[in-house]
C-alpha cells in the first residue's frame, strides 16, 4: 500500500528556529545605510522594525527559541503535512521519488503566516499599535492581516496596483481580517505621489510599495514596518517548514537528493532548504543539491548581478549585497506576483555565489504546463509562484526518466492557487503571454546601482 501523507503531532512542532548564518563560512555582509552607504548599525533599523526582530536579523546563534505564544498560533495549522506525490510520479512515468511539503493548509493559504505570526507577536510585546506593509499578489498582505488581528493589532497594506485590480479576492480577504488596503502607488505617501506624477498609469512594483509602507510606518506613531521575505529574520521563521520536513522524511525512510523551492525574495524555499542544507555546510551531505526557481520576467539570480542595491525603489530601505536586476526595474505583469521582486535574500545570494546552491528561471506557460500536470494527478491547484517550483521538479523527474536514476526530490508546495484561477483561465485560453527577456531594461536599471566602496 502506498503511503501518501506523513503527519506529525502538534507536540512535534519545532521549538527552535534554525539560523543558517551560524553555519556559513562567509555570511552575507552587513547592510549599508540607504543615504551614507556606510555599514548599518542595528540601531539604524530601530525606527523601521521591532527590536526583537532587529536582534534576530544580526544574530549568529544557530538555534533561536520560538516563543510559546507563537507556537500556540502556528498549531492552528502546523505541523503541515508532507506528501508523497505517488500519483504524479506514476503519471510522469518517472523513477524519481517526489515528496512535497504542503503549506497551503494555513488559513491564508501559504507559508507566509509562519513569519507573520512571529512578527505580530513581537510587535504586540513591544506595545505597538500596528504594522504597515506592502503586498504583491496579496498573499503577504493577507498573512499579515490574519496574524495582526489575532494579536489585536492594525494592519495598513500597500498593494501593488496591478494585483489590486487583478486580484480583488485577496483584498477582500485582507479586509475580512481587519486590514486597511490601498493600491500602490497611492497618494497617501510622498513616495507614491512622486511616482504617480511621472507615470499615472503605472502597474506598480514591490519596490514602490515597500517605499510607501516604510514611509507610512516611520511617519505614523505606534506603527512599524513589516516585511514578508528577503531579510534574515523572515527566512529564520520559515525554517519550521524544513525542520518538520526532516522528521517527516525520516518517517518516510528517505533523504532528499534534490531540494526545490520557488523564490521571490527566497523565504519559502530557504524555509524548506536551509535545515537540510546545514548537512551540506557541515560536510555530511556534500552532494545535496538545492535549486531556487525564479520567474524569467524578474531573473535576479540568473540574469542580474551580485552587488549592493537598495531594497526598495525610493531608496529609503537598507542597501543589501544581493543578486539584483536593479531597484528601478519594473518587471512584466506576470501572474506570479510574488516573484516580481528585483532582489533576493542576501544569504541565498551568498550561497549561490559560493556555488553551494543553484538557481533557475522559467517562463509562465512552461510553468503552468507543469502545474496542470500536477493538479490532474495530485489534485492541488497551486499558486502561480509555487508552479515555478513544480516546473523544476518536473524537469528533474524527466531527467531521472532519461537516466533511469531514482533520485529523491523534495519541494516546497508554498501555497494554493484558489485566488489565482484567472491565471489558469488565461492559460486554458492560450492567452498567457511569455514576456521576452528585457536585457535593455535590466541594463538601464543596473546603471542606477549605488557605488559602494568595499
Ligand atoms: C509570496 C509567495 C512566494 C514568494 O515569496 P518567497 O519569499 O520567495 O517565498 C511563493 N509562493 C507563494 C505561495 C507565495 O505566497
Amino acid at each position: 500500500m502506498t503511503q501518501y501523507k506523513y503527519i506529525l503531532e502538534e507536540k512535534e512542532l519545532p521549538t527552535h528556529w534554525y539560523n543558517i548564518i551560524a553555519d556559513m563560512k562567509t555570511p552575507p555582509p552587513p547592510y549599508r545605510h540607504p543615504v551614507t552607504l556606510q555599514p548599518m548599525k542595528p540601531e539604524d533599523l530601530v525606527p523601521v522594525f521591532p527590536q526583537a526582530l532587529i536582534e534576530q536579523e544580526a544574530s549568529r546563534e544557530r538555534w533561536i527559541e520560538i516563543p510559546d505564544e507563537v507556537r500556540d498560533v502556528l498549531k492552528m495549522w502546523r505541523p503541515s503535512p508532507l506528501y508523497r506525490a505517488a500519483r504524479w510520479e506514476k503519471a510522469l512515468d518517472t523513477p524519481a521519488k517526489i515528496y512535497y511539503k504542503w503549506e497551503g493548509v494555513s488559513p491564508p493559504g501559504s507559508h507566509k503566516p509562519n513569519t507573520a505570526v512571529a512578527q505580530a507577536y513581537y510587535a504586540k510585546q513591544e506595545g505597538l499599535e500596528g504594522f504597515a506593509t506592502e503586498t504583491g499578489a496579496g498573499q503577504w498582505g493577507s498573512a499579515l492581516c490574519f496574524a495582526t488581528q489575532l494579536f489585536g493589532l492594525k494592519c495598513k497594506v500597500f498593494m501593488v496596483a496591478i494585483s489590486y485590480h487583478q486580484k480583488p479576492y485577496r483584498r477582500i480577504a485582507m479586509e475580512t481580517w481587519g486590514g486597511d488596503v490601498v493600491p500602490s502607488p497611492s497618494s497617501e505617501t510622498k513616495a507614491g505621489r512622486d511616482i504617480l506624477a511621472v507615470d499615472p498609469e503605472t502597474s506598480g512594483s514591490l519596490g514602490i510599495a515597500i517605499s510607501e509602507a516604510i514611509e507610512y510606518a516611520v511617519t505614523h506613531d505606534g506603527f512599524k514596518y513589516s516585511l514578508g521575505s528577503v531579510v534574515n529574520f523572515v527566512l529564520l521563521h520559515q525554517t519550521v517548514i524544513g525542520l518538520e520536513a526532516r522528521k517527516q522524511m525520516e518517517m518516510a525512510g528517505d533523504y532528499p537528493d534534490i531540494l526545490i523551492g520557488c523564490a521571490g525574495g527566497g523565504s519559502n524555499a530557504a524555509g524548506l532548504i536551509y535545515p537540510f542544507l546545514r548537512d551540506k555546510l557541515i560536510g555530511e551531505k556534500p552532494n545535496l543539491r538545492a535549486i531556487f526557481v525564479e520567474s524569467a520576467a524578474c531573473p535576479s539570480m540568473t540574469r542580474g548581478i551580485y552587488a549592493y542595491d537598495w531594497g526598495d525603489t525610493a531608496k529609503t530601505g537598507p542597501v543589501a549585497k544581493m543578486h539584483t536586476v536593479g531597484h528601478g526595474f519594473i518587471p512584466a505583469p506576470v501572474h506570479a506576483g510574488g516573484l516580481r521582486y528585483h532582489g533576493m535574500a542576501p544569504s541565498i545570494c551568498r550561497l549561490l555565489e559560493d556555488g553551494i546552491v543553484e538557481a533557475r528561471a522559467y517562463h509562465q506557460n512552461q510553468v503552468f504546463d507543469a502545474a496542470l500536470s500536477f493538479a490532474q494527478a495530485e489534485g492541488f491547484i497551486v499558486a502561480p509562484e509555487t508552479a515555478h517550483a513544480i516546473r523544476a521538479v518536473y524537469d528533474e523527474a524527466m531527467a531521472c526518466k532519461e537516466s533511469g536514476e531514482s533520485k529523491v526530490i523534495l519541494f516546497n508546495c508554498s501555497g494554493h492557487g484558489h485566488f489565482d484561477l484567472a491565471a489558469y483561465d488565461a492559460y486554458h485560453r492560450w492567452e498567457l503571454p511569455d514576456y521576452e527577456f528585457e536585457e535593455e531594461k535590466i541594463q538601464k536599471a543596473l546603471a542606477e546601482l549605488p557605488q559602494v566602496a568595499e
